[in-house]
């Protein structure tokens, strides 16, 4: 039995791991849970699979949910905070830890479970954003194995050669690791999102609901809205960079509506090889858990014939300014990922909670991305000083909007980052 700490289980991915979970209870044993302040669906959580640890983020929630375990006659040991998130991720008796918070707020508990040598699986990419250099460098002292679960990761992972693994031996300059096994680029799709065909003039007066009704995933609404603004495929242009120790330059971006074919890789004799599936996450998830071997995940079947047909099309880049940005940032490097991805998780907050427009959110991460001077992302510290000041930026930015004091919209085609 494989014991396991599942980080944000009451999510969308954190949902879908337990699935599969208890599909293959006779390979996996739960050991941790983990929530931010949903204490009611963590409780059933505990009930169904009676971990040893079940951990709120939140305190007043840690409390409530201690005071239901106990009430149940629940053996689980409730622990509260980052320190309570930190434990559980380092426990002898887990094997793998499943990454599934949403956010920089992933990042200690990632870390912690890098640092201790245990197999992680990757759903939660804005870590690797902001310090992925730091998490391989940690991962290839520790002996830790990341796998990656975000979907699109998980299809190149699949079509690397056999014995592929993440981090590789040596930090190796950018491309001579996919040179070395005869990748020539990296072929990552997108759907495009709900907005893909709405007329840019309309996006300023979309809803969050509108947003987050993404029309081939489901997912939680903070990724639904970075899938509509495209800020996601950015995100994961930088996530694969980092992951698969390589550059833009060998990255191309395919928008294919229909989310069957969930990334590609391309050899240098020509060869392209594509990973399919229904778009559902136990399937990424299932691979994850299982590799090197296979096992049931509960997906249906994939119907060519039902599907009849695949598009492709290039992302439109005046449609999704996010997308531009996200691009300078991974060219630019250093903090410039950690920048842009504290003002995207500020700006979409605000967006979801009526505050902000959805075209509000390129604008905002652009400015703070020409306010904050870029520095190389040498050490945790300095990358957690940038990410704090992005947010604070952020705000006042947002703030100032709203105060009416700066011009409703500005301009988001200009300036390189
Ligand atoms: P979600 O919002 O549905 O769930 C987030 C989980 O994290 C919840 O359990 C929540 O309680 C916990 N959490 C939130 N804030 C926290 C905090 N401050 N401290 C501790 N825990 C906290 O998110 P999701 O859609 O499951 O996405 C999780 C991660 O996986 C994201 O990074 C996302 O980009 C990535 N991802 C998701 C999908 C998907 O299909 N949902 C696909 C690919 C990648
Ligand atoms: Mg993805």
């Amino acid at each position: 039995m494989q014991g396991v700490t599942v980080l944000g289980s009451t999510g969308s991915i954190g949902i879908n791991t337990l699935d599969v979970l208890a599909g293959n209870a006779d390979r996996y044993h739960v050991v941790a849970l983990t929530a931010n302040q949903q204490s009611e669906r963590l409780f059933e959580q505990c009930r169904r699979f009676k971990p040893e640890f079940a951990v709120m983020m939140d305190d007043a929630a840690a409390l409530s949910l201690r005071d239901r375990v106990r009430r149940a006659g629940l053996a689980t040991e409730v622990l509260a905070g980052i320190e309570g998130l930190k434990a559980v991720t380092r426990l002898s008796q887990v094997e793998t830890v499943v990454a599934a918070i949403v956010g920089a707020a992933g990042l200690p508990s990632t870390l912690e479970a890098v640092k201790a040598g245990k197999r992680v699986l990757i759903a939660n990419k804005e870590p690797l954003v902001m310090v992925g250099d730091l998490i391989m460098d940690q991962a290839r002292l520790s002996g830790a194995k990341l796998i990656p679960v975000d979907s699109e990761h998980n299809a190149i992972f699949q079509c690397m050669p056999a014995g592929f693994a993440i981090p590789g031996k040596l930090p190796t300059v950018a491309d001579d690791v996919l040179q070395h096994l005869g990748v020539r680029r990296i072929l990552l799709t997108g759907s495009g999102g709900p907005f893909r065909a709405t007329p840019i003039e309309d996006l300023a007066r979309v809803t969050p609901d509108q947003a987050c009704a993404h029309p081939t995933w489901s997912m939680g609404r903070k990724i639904s809205v970075d899938s509509a603004t495209m800020m996601n495929k950015g995100l994961e242009l930088i996530e694969a960079c980092r992951l698969f120790s390589t550059t833009p330059d060998h990255i191309q971006i395919v928008v294919h509506p229909q989310s069957v074919i969930h990334s590609m890789v391309e050899y240098v004799d020509g060869s392209v090889l594509g990973q399919l599936g229904v778009p559902d996450m136990r399937t990424p998830i299932t691979h994850a858990l299982a590799w090197p071997e296979r096992m049931q995940s509960g997906v249906e079947s994939l119907d060519l014939l039902a599907i009849g047909r695949l598009d492709f099309e290039a992302p439109n880049p005046g449609h999704f300014p996010c997308l531009r940005l996200a691009e300078g940032a991974a060219r630019r490097g250093g903090t410039a990922p950690a920048l842009l991805n504290a003002a995207n998780e500020v700006a979409v907050a605000r967006f979801l909670a009526g505050g902000l427009s959805f075209t509000g959110i390129a604008e905002v991460i652009e400015q703070v991305l020409s306010d904050v001077a870029i520095e190389a992302a040498e050490t945790l510290d300095v990358v957690l000083a940038a990410d704090a000041r992005a947010r604070d930026l952020a705000v006042r930015h947002i703030d100032r909007r709203q105060a009416g004091k700066a011009p409703a919209t500005v301009s988001v085609t200009g300036r390189p980052v």
